[in-house]
């Protein structure tokens, strides 16, 4: 268990109620609410919040989602600190959380911010690819559906800080025009014809590994793309050997990425542009047998 953030609850009692009027620190007035949980048996995650009303709980939700945006790394935050924008003076702390705090960790940007410079901004938030997205709160506030809410949350999170700190480390940034390894040959990020592309039309010759496709510039040229495919087969691998021999420039490796959900994570680059693109920023793995691998060991970049 992390004491970084406080629970929902504590974030909806900072608040009042615009559905039932209760103010800041009062329970919701809501007896029928309070009747039908108190005749079910509940162990719940966090029932205080459960007794709230959706439009309070709601605002909490975006107010915890704000609070974990502008937080630092996981590595880089202290153990026993809170890093919430509650009331910090009301928070309990351990008198070691105490001295680890007066150490003052360094200053991290927060993710949000490092995000925005890779994927860029749409009406104001991140603009993450499929897959990336925080997931949406739940409908039903059950135990289950918030306790689930928060590890989809937590898990979410952690694939996004792992594809912002792989695409820092090589200086890229997401592009929304690469569509297979032929925009990777190209001087510029321009998108193939669609009889060119060897991607679409579910005929392409890289149709398959190319699924949950991202395409990365350097400096606006194109520099790598990133698969998660479900399967590599041989013709996948035979594919993607073939291409360093048509062009020597090209790259790939194989291993898990951020994608998960049993995904192969693949990643093609330009060696010309990127000396090595490690599967994640955490450096190469290894993965099944899918034949060749050329997964560098550096994130050194030209
Ligand atoms: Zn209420
Ligand atoms: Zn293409």
């Amino acid at each position: 268990m992390t004491t970084w953030f406080p629970p929902l609850s504590e974030y909806a009692f900072a608040r009042g109620c615009p559905r039932c009027g209760a103010g800041p620190g009062e329970p919701c007035i809501a007896p029928r609410k309070n009747a039908r949980l108190a005749r079910a048996d509940h162990a719940g995650v966090d029932d205080e919040a459960r007794r709230m009303h959706a439009p309070r709980l709601d605002a909490a939700i975006r107010h915890y989602h704000r609070d974990v945006g502008k937080a630092p790394l996981p590595d880089a935050r202290v153990p026993g600190r809170r890093y919430d924008s509650l009331n910090p003076a009301s928070a309990p702390r351990s008198a070691r959380a105490e001295a680890a705090v007066a150490v003052r960790p360094p200053v991290v940007r927060p993710l949000a911010d490092r995000a925005a410079a890779v994927f860029g901004r749409e009406s104001g938030r991140v603009r993450w690819p499929y897959g990336m997205q925080p997931p949406a709160p739940p409908r039903t506030r059950t135990d289950e559906a918030l306790a689930r809410y928060e590890a989809a949350l937590a898990q979410r999170r952690a694939a996004q800080e792992q594809i912002t700190t792989w695409a820092e480390s090589l200086g890229l940034r997401h592009s929304q025009f690469g569509c297979c390894p032929r925009w990777l040959q190209r001087q510029r990020s321009s998108r193939c014809r669609p009889w060119a592309c060897t991607q679409y039309g579910g005929s392409g010759p890289d149709h398959d590994w190319l699924d949950h496709l991202l395409a990365w510039t350097r400096r606006g040229k194109p520099a790598a793309i990133t698969s998660a495919p479900y399967s590599v087969g041989a013709q996948d691998a035979a594919r993607l050997t073939w291409w360093t021999g048509e062009d020597p420039r090209l790259s790939f490796g194989l291993g898990t990425g951020w994608y998960g959900s049993g995904t192969t994570q693949i990643v093609m680059w330009r060696t010309d542009l990127v000396a090595a693109a490690p599967l994640t920023a955490d450096g190469p793995d290894t993965g099944p047998d899918t034949g060749p691998q050329r997964a560098a060991p550096t994130a050194d970049v030209i």
